[in-house]
């Protein structure tokens, strides 16, 4: 099966008495348009700047939690549940509603739960309707920062004792990394929220932002069917991505550890672009080594996967180069191709 990333834009809706920069073009709900900034010679004048036209698989505009699951994350678990990998990444400028999208709004109201905790409890509906499945489930939560490898949930592990290799069947694995089985909704929920508070943790004993950083939550699942006596197992994974905030950050105003982050940022989500569009080509030589994020990702952007992407953008015009460059980043993603096939492996 040949199926693109699908790509869908979320619009984090501004304050009303600001000017907003977006609109949407069809009653498709796929098309926005966006005006640009205005040229600097007639910066003043009432002149208008450009405006570009983008279009998306969907465009989200005041949607619900439970829409933006549905949109984005519902086919990804059937699938998973199928034998396919599956990804689903935020992406966006720090503030845009990455973490709102993924995790939730910062209250924990029930309905303000974002895609990880509603695909927790999904799943978990899914396995109790399928008594004959004999299902696993794994849990892991990565943390990547300035591209050392840290673990969420375990966090007097040391970065270094945590590395990403291929075995021979180029199969990435993360040694080092806690991953827990669990057998219940709520089991799971507690890990995702213990690694949300270490994620806090870590920010203030470090002295690190989390919006500089990538969290990668990871649900792993080995379904046997248990009259089935050939001892096939069907095994996928999902990983649900918090990249860290995608703007760039003015080398004149920053200095020491804000530009050395920034720098890391820079460079593994440029290489996440590189790896998008080296796919996109058919090109032979895709650099998912050249950072921890691609390497990690590696059998989830290119390989055996479904990969969906939410762009998440603010619609106020003060916001508008950034983004602009979230939609052309997301554009890109769109057009690559992935193989996708289950995975099927013999019972060892
Ligand atoms: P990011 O992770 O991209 O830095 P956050 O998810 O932390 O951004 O969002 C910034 C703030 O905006 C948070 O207070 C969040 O609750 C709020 N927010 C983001 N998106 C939405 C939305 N679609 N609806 C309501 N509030 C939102």
């Amino acid at each position: 099966m040949q199926q693109a990333p699908r790509v869908l834009l979320r619009i984090r809706p501004g304050e009303a008495q600001n000017a907003q920069s977006i609109q949407l073009a069809d009653n498709k709900q796929t098309t926005v348009l966006i005006n640009g900034p205005k040229p600097e010679k007639a910066a003043g004048k009432a002149s208008s700047g450009p405006q570009y036209q983008f279009k998306f698989d969907s465009v989200l505009q005041s949607a619900s939690q439970e829409e933006v699951y549905q949109a984005a994350a519902a086919d990804v678990l059937k699938s998973a549940l199928d034998g396919y990998n599956g990804t689903i990444m935020a992406y966006g400028q720090t503030g845009a509603g990455k973490t709102y999208t993924m995790s939730g709004g910062r209250k924990q109201s029930y309905a303000q739960r974002g895609l990880i905790p509603r695909v927790i409890t999904q799943l978990f509906s899914e396995l109790q309707s399928k008594p004959s499945q004999d299902c696993k489930v794994n849990i892991s939560y990565l943390e990547i920062y300035n591209d050392s490898l840290y673990d969420l949930l375990d966090i007097t592990t040391a970065p270094h004792e945590i590395n990403v290799y291929e075995d021979r069947a180029s199969k990435v694995n993360i040694v080092g990394l806690r991953s827990v089985t669990v057998s219940s909704e709520k089991e799971a929920l507690a890990l995702l929220f213990e690694g949300e508070a270490n994620r806090v943790i870590s920010e203030h004993q470090l002295n690190r932002e989390s919006s500089r950083s990538h969290a990668i939550f990871t649900i792993g699942l080995e379904m046997r069917t248990s009259n089935d006596l050939s001892g096939t197992v069907v095994a996928s994974k999902l990983n649900l991505v918090d990249l860290a905030g995608s703007e760039r950050v003015s080398k004149t105003k920053s200095e020491g550890t804000v530009l050395k982050e920034a720098a890391h940022i820079n460079k593994s989500l440029s290489i996440l672009e590189q790896v998008v569009l080296a796919l996109g080509e058919g090109s032979e030589h895709v650099p998912f080594r050249s950072s921890k994020l691609t390497h990690v990702l590696k059998d989830a952007v290119g390989g055996n996967c479904k990969t969906v992407m939410v762009a998440n953008v603010w619609a106020e015009s003060s916001q508008v180069n950034e983004t602009l460059s979230t939609c052309r980043f997301a554009m890109r993603l769109q057009r690559l191709k992935c193989v996708i096939t289950p995975n099927v492996m013999e019972d060892a």
